[in-house]
């Protein structure tokens, strides 16, 4: 796949932009978004479902969301006739408490692996384009974000990873919001800033740093956006 494609020009585009640029120039590749219905995710579906509103929509159902996170993708999916997949584990949350206890507690490097990361990674395998909302201001580990990378998973495949808010700011998050009439998950209303399993979740203390809430502070990806290798 020849990504060199512009690729650092897109850099300067707007969203919208981006999405066409790409679209066109891999017109019939197969494209998934994947989704945890915060924010960001909800505005790059909301451009995505424009042009591609079948797009797999990849929701990471690792058993251990919000009750309010479920209610929400349940009721976007109905409103917007979504393509959604549930990814899930290998095993149930009863079957891996049985087994190996309660591992976010005890190594959550682990349950994010057998729960977010290795579900991940065999259903991205048919795609070519992988569109995220990931945006570089969200953490440390982001900052050197591209809007377009390609990565290579594991069997050796290379996909297109495409971040079309990379550099975007909160404001300019919230401002899209607001402009285009979108709902958003009833969590950031109490506090939360960055929103995935309910029990590494927490209002943090630091607003500077929207996923210091995350895993009590004590890592900061879970690991499905760190897996793949550079393809260049
Ligand atoms: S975020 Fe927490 S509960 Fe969710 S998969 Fe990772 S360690 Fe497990």
């Amino acid at each position: 796949m020849g990504t060199t494609l512009v690729a650092e020009a897109l850099e300067n585009f707007a969203p919208a932009e981006v999405l066409s640029t790409v679209l066109d120039a891999y017109a019939g590749r197969r494209a998934c978004l994947t989704c945890s219905f915060q924010a960001e995710d909800m505005i790059a579906l909301d451009l995505l479902r424009r042009h591609l509103p079948a797009i797999p929509v990849l929701f990471l159902e690792t058993g251990y969301h919000f009750s309010q996170t479920y209610e929400y993708r349940d009721r976007v999916a109905k409103e917007w006739s979504l393509n959604l997949v549930n990814v899930m584990p290998q095993n149930t949350v009863n079957q891996q408490e049985s087994e190996f206890g309660i591992l976010y507690q005890t190594d959550p490097a682990r349950c994010c692996q057998l729960r977010k990361v290795d579900p991940l990674l065999q259903v991205l395998e048919p795609f070519d384009i992988w569109f995220t909302g990931l945006r570089r201001e969200q953490s440390p580990t982001r900052k050197n974000l591209q809007k377009i990378e390609e990565h290579r998973l594991p069997t050796g495949k290379t996909i297109l990873k495409v971040s079309l808010l990379a550099d975007w700011t909160w404001g300019q998050v919230w401002e899209y919001t607001a402009q285009h009439k979108l709902s958003y998950l009833p969590q950031y209303d109490q506090g939360y800033l960055s929103i995935g399993c309910e029990p590494c979740t927490a209002i943090p203390d630091d607003p500077a740093n929207p996923r210091s809430g995350r895993w009590g502070g004590k890592k900061l990806e879970c690991g499905i956006h760190t897996f793949s290798q550079g393809g260049h």
